[in-house]
């Protein structure tokens, strides 16, 4: 039988009430609420499997090695890795940026650019900053429109023959804008540059072919694509990470060991020094067992509506203004009020238990660009329905009434 599209039974923490209302979860952009198969997932393993993976001969750590191994392969499947040695398990997003920053620094020097955009998170920028400072190299970003889109005039104006990498986000975390990714990975291609996509607002949303896409890399985050947090995803082009320095010493990244050198151990291990977060990587791979039965197109068309209806309600309250109108978008509406500081609004729609993220979101060029401090921000998941939409919409308006 086909399965409905009320998912929000799967998720235990939505039936939780919050200041006496029912809770309207709107911040999924920051973390995706987790379903109960991830949640047992993990407990699975600390009650009946829990040991230190590789290297070991007793049966628990055998089960433990392999479960790891088959969340990494499972977590290659859905992005279309070729091969499961090419998925690094890192912290998170953040991480997987700053070991590519880090194992590519020795590339760049004076005369070389990296391009990143005015849209990026913090995450796609500093990484990038470090690498320059260390290196000598130049930080160039392309500007973003008014309506919150690449402008890709500039875009193309800013990539040329110095342009060492280009470093861009696959969907905004601040306006929801879907960037063209495809198109600026040939371009970069063609210039002979490598290429980084931070995915961590992607992956959940659109479907992610990192072969097809041509990039170098691509990071994301397991939290928000209904998995646990501290554990993510960095794909690398093979060759390229067997060329790459390691990130980190220690135990596991290691073949060979003397106190005069040391020789790597093959991927991707030799990017994984220590213990790696094994209840993470096993609740990494229910998630995406979970996303594998779920009936993703119908879900992804309800979702898309849901912010389509949002947007058209919110356009008809005086006193809110949208911020970002990009042609592309999923998941995320960013709205001003012209009579009060976002934060004092986000307080007033959680005493009706609706939840929204206020502030510059962890991207303070984009705001900048736009003229801006920062904004409200409800951001939909698969497992929102149309009440959440009604329910932000009645509670905007109520929370108007006491600005
Ligand atoms: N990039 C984008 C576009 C994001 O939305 C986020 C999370 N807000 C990050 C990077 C960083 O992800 P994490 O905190 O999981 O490392």
């Amino acid at each position: 039988m086909a399965r409905s599209l009320d998912i929000g039974g799967d998720f235990p923490l939505l039936a939780r009430r919050i200041n006496g209302q029912p809770l309207t979860y709107l911040d999924s952009a920051a973390t995706t609420q987790k379903p109960q198969a991830v949640i047992d997932a993990i407990r699975d393993y600390y009650e009946r499997y829990n040991a230190n993976v590789h290297r070991a001969a007793h049966v628990l750590a055998d089960e433990a090695t392999a479960a790891l191994e088959d969340a990494r392969a499972k977590v290659a499947a859905l992005i279309g890795a070729g091969e499961a040695r090419q998925i690094i398990f890192t912290r998170g997003t953040t991480e997987g940026i700053n070991l590519a920053a880090a194992c590519l620094t020795d590339r760049f020097g004076p005369g070389d650019e990296v391009l990143i955009t005015e849209m990026e998170h913090h995450s796609n920028i500093v990484p990038w900053q470090l690498l320059c400072q260390r290196s000598g190299a130049a930080l160039m970003a392309c500007r973003v429109t008014p309506t919150g889109e690449i402008d890709l005039e500039d875009f193309h104006a800013k990539l040329g023959r110095h342009t060492k990498l280009v470093a861009v986000g696959h969907v905004s975390n601040a306006l929801g804008t879907l960037n063209p990714v495809a198109d600026l990975i040939d371009a970069a291609n063609r210039q002979g540059a490598l290429t980084l996509i931070d995915g961590a607002q992607a992956v959940q949303h659109v479907d992610v072919d990192v072969a097809r896409l041509g990039c170098d890399f691509y990071a994301f985050s397991a939290h928000k694509l209904f998995g646990p947090t501290g554990i993510g995803a960095l794909y690398g082009r093979a060759d390229l990470l067997e060329s790459l320095p390691p990130y980190q010493g220690g135990g596991e990244m290691i073949e060979h060991v003397s106190i005069e050198r040391t020789t790597y151990n093959k991927l991707p291990y030799k990017f994984e020094a220590g213990t790696p977060n094994i209840a993470g990587a096993i609740g990494f791979g229910a998630a995406v067992d979970y996303l594998g039965g779920l009936p993703r197109e119908a879900l992804r068309d309800r979702e898309a509506a849901l912010v389509s209806e949002a947007i058209r309600h919110l356009k008809q309250v005086p006193g809110v203004r949208m911020v970002g109108e990009p042609s592309e978008r999923v998941s995320v509406v960013s709205f001003l009020i012209d009579t009060g500081h976002p934060h004092d609004f986000g307080t007033l729609l959680d005493q009706q238990g609706i939840a929204v993220r206020t502030g510059h979101h962890c991207a303070m060029p984009l705001m900048e660009r736009l003229g801006i401090p920062g904004t409200i921000r409800a951001s939909f998941a698969l497992y929102n329905s149309a009440t959440d939409v009604e329910r932000l919409v009645a509670g905007v308006e109520k929370a108007l009434e006491f600005l």
